[in-house]
Parts: C-alpha cells; structure tokens; sequence
C-alpha cells in the first residue's frame, strides 16, 4: 500500500470519506477524540441525494429498515395548521429515494465503523486526539495523543473532519467567518404520540410562529421537538422541567405533563471557512461549514462533501489526476455551503420566526402555490432536498 490518508474525527464525515478511500485501496487511519462512538441526538434527516450516494456501498439499504421513510414534508403555522404538505414523490426519476429517511446519524456512524471493520488497511484509533500538524510538499506530519501515548503519524493528505471546533482549521489559521445566532435552540425528545393530537401530521413539519417557532420530526420511536430561545433566558432557566414543559404545553395542551426522554441546548452558526484547502490539508463537514439546522443540511452537506473530496483523493492517488483537482473541491464545496446551505437555513429561520403579518401571509401563500403545482413542488423539493446544490457544485469547474 504506497498511500496512506489521515483522517482526523470519526463523525459521519469522517468515516464517509475513509469508506470511499479504503474502498479504493488507499490506506486510512481515522483519529477520534471520544473512547467509543456517541449514540447521541444529531442529525435525523437523510436526503435523497445522501441516500443516493450511501447506496453505493449498500448502506442506504441496510439504513432504510433503520428509520422511517418520510413521504412528505410540511409548512404548518401555530394558528392556521397545515399551511402547504409537499410529496416526495414528485422526484420519482429524479433520485433512487423520492422521499427522506428519518433515522439518528449514530446509525449511519455505526455502519462505517462496522464496514471499516473489515477493511485491513482501514484503522480507527478510538481514544485519539489531533494535537498538531505540520505538513511539506512530499507529505503531513500529526501528533497524536492515542490514550495518553503521544505518537507522529505520516500520511500523504490530512482531512480535517473533527466537527465545528476543528483542530485541523485552527492549527492551519483558517477563520471560520460568519456569525453566531444569540438566541440557542433546545431539543425535546418524547415518545408522547404527536400526530394522534394533530391532523394530518407528517413525519417532518416545520411549524412558523412570529413568537415561537418550533420543528416536529419523528424518528422510529420518538418525537423530537426544536424551540428557538430567548437570549436573556439562562442556560439553567432553559432546561428546567417548568420550562420544558410550558413550551411543550404552549405547543399541545395537555392535562398530564410531558415524559421527555432527552433534551439538549446548543450555539447556532452560520459559518464557513475561508479555505477548505491549505496544501495537503483538507476540511470537510462541520469543520469546514456549520449552520443552523432549519432544513437538515448540516449532516447532509457534510456527507456531500465527504464524498465529492474523498473520490478527488482517489482519482489523484489511485489514477494519477492532477492536484489541482482538490482547488475544484473548495470551490465547489465552499461555494455550495455559501450559496446553498447558509443561504437557505437562514432564510428559512427568517420566514418561520417572521413578525410582519404581510410577510407571513406572502410567505404562506407562495407555499400554498407552490405546493399546488405539481412543477413548482418538484423544483422546490429539489431545492429543499439539495439536489439543486449538487448541480451546482457540478457544474464549477
Ligand atoms: C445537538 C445537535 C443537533 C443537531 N441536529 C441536526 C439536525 O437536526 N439536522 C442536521 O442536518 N444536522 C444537525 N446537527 C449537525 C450535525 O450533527 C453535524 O452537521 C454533523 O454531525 C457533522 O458531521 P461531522 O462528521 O462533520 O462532525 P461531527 O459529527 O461533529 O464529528 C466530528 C468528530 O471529531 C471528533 N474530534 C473533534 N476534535 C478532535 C480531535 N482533535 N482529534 C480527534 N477527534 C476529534 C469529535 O469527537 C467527533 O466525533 C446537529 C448538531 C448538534 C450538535
């Protein structure tokens, strides 16, 4: 095996790109930080493209009987209820899976790591954390502390997928530009049963309200609930059981509290870094974009440019293509998360948060439309499930 690829993080984006490598014969060595893969709350939402693209290696199949399909998509307001319901279906031609997959990202890391497994020349040091880089033209150097044992590791390209605080971007200066929201979002999961209280539920509704907006989606055996803060309510005020619950109660009035499972509280960005490229180190996901997650485009991204940087690697190490292919990359990937991603996560928290009722009304009466075309319903799907951004990225040279 002449080449080898370090891989810092073993998120989703990480073990996507050491699958397409090591696939390919190059040899990977993944650093993970944590002693065993998290089976947290994430990201729940699979894309159709993202679907499309795990079944190359069959992993859409063995997910599918892991999650819910989603069929449809909805706009719900707090007074009005359904404001626009879009089918999936539309894409039928357009993609092998016509419809999203409801299922915990910790689901999709578990199958990785189980195919990594397997591979010989695929290693996954658990318990490893990045500590520095240095890199020259033949190569990168990365210090390791591998439990407690500091070690060098060399590797031709060193991709910097460690999540939103990156290591890799920093040790490279790379600014991570944008803007941190001041309000944070909470996470509530329950098991109470949402769409036996509200009609015509779908598995994935985004419900606006000009005081407090909130999302609904199912995954297989919960309901997870997302509510905007108030900045000037503390971390401790947000997560008491009488706060929790009075959201939940403002949402769907109940005469028994709510049994919560988990609830989580958490910063939200938009930001993208000014280089996804420094030499022969890479960053992709979180690490490189990171955004507010009002439409599922965070892990989604992240696995979209997994794929699109670790198939570059492969054609430069494995057939010899030119380096330059990896300027291609930022280009296509910065420009996508610039463009596509933080573009349209942040306007869609704009319209769900929107005071103005002549805006809101607008807003909800394009919905309506849209929804009722069959031609515009399928170009917003696309927009919405990032096949436009895809395109997009495609067509940079
Ligand atoms: C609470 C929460 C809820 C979210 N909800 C959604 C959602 O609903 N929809 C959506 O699309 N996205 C959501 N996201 C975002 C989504 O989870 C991320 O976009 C996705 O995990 C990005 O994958 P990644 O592999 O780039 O990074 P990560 O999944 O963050 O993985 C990075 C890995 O790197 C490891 N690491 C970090 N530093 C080092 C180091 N120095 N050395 C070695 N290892 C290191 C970390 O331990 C981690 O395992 C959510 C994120 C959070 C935090």
């Amino acid at each position: 095996m002449n080449h080898h690829v370090l891989i810092a993080g073993a998120g989703p984006v990480g073990l996507v790109s050491a699958l397409v490598l090591a696939t390919a014969g190059v040899q990977v060595t993944v650093f993970e930080r944590a002693l065993s893969a998290p089976e947290d709350l994430r990201a729940s939402t699979f894309h159709p493209p993202t679907l499309d693209m795990l079944a190359r290696f069959g992993i859409s199949d063995e997910l599918l009987p892991q999650g819910l399909v989603a069929r449809y998509t909805q706009q719900r307001d707090r007074q009005e209820g359904l404001v626009a319901q879009f089918d999936m279906s539309l894409l039928a031609g357009l993609t092998q899976h016509p419809y999203r997959l409801q299922c915990e990202q910790w689901k999709l890391n578990k199958l990785l790591l189980d195919r990594l497994a397997k591979i010989p020349h695929a290693k996954v040091l658990l318990g490893a954390e990045l500590q520095s880089v240095e890199q020259n033209a033949n190569g990168v150097d990365v210090k390791v502390d591998v439990r407690g044992d500091v070690q060098t590791f060399k590797g031709d390209y060193l991709i910097g997928a460690d999540g939103a605080w990156s290591s890799v971007r920093q040790s490279q200066g790379i600014e991570f530009e944008g803007f941190t929201y001041p309000e944070r979002f909470l996470v509530v999961s329950t098991a109470f049963e949402f769409a036996d209280h509200l009609p015509k539920l779908s598995y994935v509704n985004y419900v606006s309200d000009p005081q407090e907006w909130c999302v609904l989606l199912r995954v297989p055996t919960l309901w997870r609930v997302l509510f905007p803060t108030h900045p000037e309510e503390s971390d401790e005020a947000v997560m008491t059981d009488e706060s929790i619950q009075a959201r939940l109660q403002n949402l769907l009035p109940q005469d028994k509290p709510y049994q919560t499972v988990h609830r989580t509280l958490y910063k939200v960005h938009q930001r993208v870094a000014k280089q996804f490229r420094r030499g022969r180190v890479l960053l992709a996901g979180d690490a490189a974009h990171i955004n507010n997650p009002l439409g599922g485009m965070g892990m989604n991204g992240g696995v979209h440019d997994a794929f699109s940087l670790a198939d570059k690697l492969v054609d430069i190490l494995v057939s010899g293509a030119d380096e330059a292919l990896l300027d291609r990359y930022e280009r296509q990937r910065r420009s996508v998360a610039i463009e596509y991603i933080n573009a349209n996560t942040a306007r869609n928290k704009k319209n769900m948060e929107e005071r103005n009722p002549e805006a809101r009304r607008k807003t909800h009466d394009e919905l309506r439309a849209t929804a009722a075309n069959p031609d515009a319903a399928r170009n917003y799907l696309r927009k919405t499930s990032m096949m436009d951004a895809l395109e997009r990225a495609e067509a940079i040279e």
